[in-house]
């Protein structure tokens, strides 16, 4: 028997349409609809994480239990849990796309665990609610993978991100144009069981201000703050401001955490931004393999270019300033409001300049630095050079001894590299006497960078292979993925784990483009 200890404040202290209409429909002043998870044929448990289970006192037995598969796949309910669909709208690309909502997750309630700590469940796939609008509630084997292993990935990675408990296959068959082009196809379904301290989005609070529902919306704030930012108090003047502030210094952390790795979430729109500041929604992402600031493997995004590994800090703060105007409806003070944008802007420097000194071994970070990242990346990008492999390589320079050589498996071409050689070379003459600056040791520094530059991330290609492997039901590289992303920053993690992308995954679809249909 599966228990888990629910207390589910959402649903209880917020206002919802509890008529269980799945109808696709607008639902004026509420935050959530009932609505019940629509069965699968034939569920079975592909995969789960056993930090997560523990984390929610789960034992291994119980997470192969019966009853584990029929909740988590969405065949039936435990005692405790009250399933329902978020209401939010948000801004699409640029653009105001009105009611949203949870459209293809359910959740479950909010659990308790022995730490007392608060974790809510989420179904990704299980099924239509009144916010699926033409579509079908389900999500493919292909991306429940992709975000089964990437929410793990990012997290031992040190990445705020929601998490994932199970990936379980549905049994049922699902219909998606991967491409758009017009070939749809029937594609196995699956279901993931996210995880999260919060499930809130910033266009949870913007349709609200949209709609004109301005007493829900300062409910909807209050009750933010009082079940997932504890250290505001809402008797304290400004306390509004004081939470903006803070939700525009996680969101300023959060995206350069994602510059830090090479990771690019793809569709930054403010229906998938977290309020906590968590990596929310695997959908097109993807990770720098050559270092491109002008990537993004959404191929929806492929002509306006909007959600690049470099624009991501700019696209996070347009977000937050549309966060901002949903507030200021409500605000006492605009002002206030932008002052944390400000903020934000303050926080994303000083997080930046010390992400990079410790990227690149820098004890210190000043200004003359700037120049030193800069031409480094600029190379990088014109000799296509890994960006993973060359920050672990680089922790292998030594400062008396600079050596280029030592940083030739990053290249991927050979040509590249010999065109590059001076240029790279003098870049390093000027990188050892930087070094030369400070009071340290090689081996110093090289700890201290293997502990900021992975050495494994979840490359495209690595997933993508994970994927079809799981179609033909060999379960053995998801485990292995599992296992060298628990350790990203080991030294030892099989090589085949490790490698550049491979030629033959520049251009294949899943490992350099991916497009929204999930
Ligand atoms: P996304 O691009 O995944 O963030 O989704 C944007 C919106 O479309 C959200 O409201 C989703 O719930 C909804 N949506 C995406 N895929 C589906 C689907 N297969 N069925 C129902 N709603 C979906
Ligand atoms: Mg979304």
């Amino acid at each position: 028997m599966v228990q888990l200890n629910f207390n589910n404040r959402f649903v209880a202290e917020l206002p919802g349409d509890e008529t269980g209409i799945l109808q696709s429909r607008q639902t004026p002043d509420v935050c959530w609809s009932a609505v019940e998870p629509t069965p699968v044929a034939r569920p079975v448990l592909l995969a789960y994480s056993s930090e997560v289970a523990g984390m929610l006192n789960l034992s291994d037995e119980e997470v192969h239990s019966e009853d584990f598969l029929a909740a988590f796949s969405g065949n039936r309910l435990l005692p405790g849990m009250t399933a329902y669909a978020a209401r939010y709208g948000g801004h699409q690309f640029g653009n105001w796309a009105g009611q949203l909502g949870d459209g293809r997750a359910i959740a479950l309630g909010e659990i308790i665990n022995n730490n007392g700590e608060r974790w809510e469940l989420q179904l990704k796939g299980a099924g239509m609610t009144p916010y699926s609008r033409n579509a079908d509630g389900r999500a493919v084997l292909r991306s429940s993978l992709r975000e089964f292993l990437c929410s793990e990935a990012m997290h031992h990675l040190g990445i705020p991100t929601t998490r994932a408990l199970s990936l379980i296959a549905s049994g049922d068959r699902v219909m998606r144009d991967m491409f758009y082009d017009g070939n749809p196809g029937l594609e196995p379904g699956a279901i993931v069981c996210r995880v999260a301290p919060s499930f809130i989005r910033f266009g949870n609070f913007e349709i609200l201000a949209a709609r004109g529902e301005h007493e829900l919306l300062l409910r909807l704030i209050n009750f933010t703050i009082g079940r997932d930012f504890p250290q505001i108090s809402l008797q304290s003047e400004d306390y509004l401001a004081t939470w903006f502030h803070l939700v525009c210094e996680r969101t300023a952390r959060l995206v350069v955490e994602w510059l830090r790795v090479g990771f690019v979430h793809g569709v930054m729109n403010t229906d998938n931004m977290s309020i906590i500041g968590l990596t929310i929604d695997y959908g097109p992402y993807g990770w720098i393999d050559n270092f491109d600031p002008g990537w993004t493997p959404n191929t929806t995004d492929e002509d306006w270019r909007r959600y690049t590994l470099a624009q991501q800090p700019a696209m996070a703060r347009w977000n937050l300033a549309r966060l901002a105007d949903a507030l200021a409806t409500v605000a006492p003070s605009r002002t206030l409001l932008d002052e944390g944008l400000v903020h934000f802007d303050a926080t994303l420097q000083s997080s930046l300049s010390g992400m990079l000194a410790a990227k690149f071994g820098l004890l210190k970070w000043t200004d003359e630095d700037a120049g030193l990242v800069e031409t480094v990346f600029d190379l990088m990008q014109r000799a296509e050079v890994d960006m993973t492999e060359f920050f672990r390589a680089l922790a292998n320079i030594r400062q008396h001894a600079p050596d280029l050589t030592v940083l030739r498996s990053a290249f991927y071409q050979e040509t590249l590299y010999h065109n590059h050689r001076e240029l790279f070379n003098t870049w390093l003459a000027r990188y050892a006497a930087r070094l030369a600056l400070q009071k340290d040791t090689d081996e110093a520094r090289r700890t201290r960078m293997n502990l900021v530059n992975p050495r494994f991330i979840l490359r495209n290609y690595l997933a993508q292979q994970a994927i079809e492997a799981a179609m033909r039901d060999d379960l053995s590289l998801i485990d292995k993925l599992m296992e060298a992303a628990r350790h990203p920053y080991d030294e030892n993690i099989p090589a085949e784990l490790t490698a550049k992308r491979p030629d033959w995954a520049i251009n294949k679809p899943g490992c350099s483009m991916l497009s929204c249909s999930s």
